[in-house]
């Protein structure tokens, strides 16, 4: 049995529909009760497909879960010596670039320079603050958006851009995600190798263009707007929704911006407005429970002929499934099958998001 739930982009092409697949499943066992009684429990499960890339996913409710803030204060502690991005040790133990005035680039509190362990022939690292540890709540606007200006000055030394490469932002934060440092950083890469998923973004959202003569970012925001389900608010340069097909366990929020293709492209306003909607974001992920999270930016590629494609930004809370034992989020379901699995909808985050948000970026 399939149930696709569909919205029509509001007044334009019938044909360019955008479907949101869903699969519902039911299994049910037998569990002894407190009479010592066999009781039949029915569980259900949701199989989905992403609107655009077509990869799948999978809704699975699991039993007693509930988020649990994790102490950190003794890794905060233990790193803080010999921290390389503290700053009486950064300019010291850092590399320089090799065709920057200073070797650095600086922005506020951020500091830009080549990373030690390159992912490619560009790639550098943001230590985006001046303090070693910042709790997910206490990011500040400024300190964000610094730390893109940096990103966005180091891409713009690079140009021209050589056609088909990807201005790349990741962040990590906290060794969960996989950052190697507590000491807030984020990294950049210019690359013709996006990696699989962008690649099979662009692939999807130039074919939906030749096939509909509109963009699917566009027609996004339309359904999404008029679903309502997972939509959390717009503001003049940023749309704010979760994913249908999340990474994160508890789901992840999307960031579109509707006007812009790349990173270099976008005006301080509106990096000012993502910066905004992030802090936001951060605190009321933050008050449930989080504690860590990854962050990418997906680019067009430089010289992109159509004008398919939209720049976006996905943030995936990451969590200890039981943090008692350190037990992570990431399974063999994730790491060796890439079928991601979400214990709390789309739909409950985006819930849990509007209401602050929507507040946050009014102002
Ligand atoms: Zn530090």
């Amino acid at each position: 049995m399939r149930d696709s739930s569909s919205a029509e982009p509001g007044g334009e092409s019938q044909e360019a529909i955008i479907s949101f697949e869903r699969e519902p499943r039911t299994t049910s066992y037998l569990l002894p009760n407190s009479d010592g009684a066999l009781e039949e429990i029915t569980m259900e499960v949701e199989l989905r497909r992403d609107p655009l890339t077509q990869r799948s996913g999978r809704l699975a409710h699991f039993q007693g879960f509930h988020l649990q803030r994790v102490d950190l204060s003794a890794v905060v502690t233990t790193s803080r010596e010999g921290c390389p991005f503290c700053p009486d040790r950064l300019l010291e133990v850092t590399p320089l670039l090799p065709h920057a005035a200073e070797g650095r680039i600086r922005r506020g509190e951020s500091t830009l320079f080549p990373n030690l362990s390159p992912y490619d022939r560009h790639s550098v690292v943001v230590a985006l603050t001046e303090q070693h540890f910042v709790p997910l709540e206490e990011f500040t606007a400024d300190q964000i958006v610094s730390g893109i200006q940096a990103l966005q000055d180091y891409f713009k030394s690079l140009a021209p851009l050589s056609q088909g490469s990807f201005s790349l932002v990741t962040w990590n934060y906290m060794p969960l995600a996989g950052a190697t440092q507590v000491h807030p950083h984020i990294q950049g890469f210019l690359t013709d190798r996006p990696g699989n998923l962008l690649e099979d973004e662009i692939r999807s959202s130039r074919a939906f263009y030749l096939k509909h003569a509109q963009r699917y970012w566009d027609g996004l925001r339309s359904c999404e707007r008029q679903l309502g389900e997972r939509f959390i608010a717009e503001a003049p340069n940023t749309f704010w929704l979760t994913a249908f097909v999340s990474k994160s366990v508890v789901s992840d929020l999307l960031v579109i911006f509707p006007r812009y293709r790349s990173l270099e492209e976008l005006p301080r306003e509106a990096i000012h407005e993502f910066a905004v909607g992030l802090c936001s974001a951060l605190r009321r992920l933050a008050a449930d429970g989080v504690g860590s999270f990854n962050l990418a930016f997906y680019p067009s590629p430089a010289g992109e002929p159509d004008d398919h494609f939209r720049l976006h930004a996905r943030i995936s809370p990451r969590i200890y499934f039981n943090p008692d034992i350190q037990g992570s989020d990431t399974t063999a379901w994730h790491h060796l099958l890439e079928e991601p699995f979400m214990v709390r909808s789309p739909e409950e985050l985006a819930a849990l998001m509007r209401d602050p948000m929507a507040r946050s970026l009014a102002r």
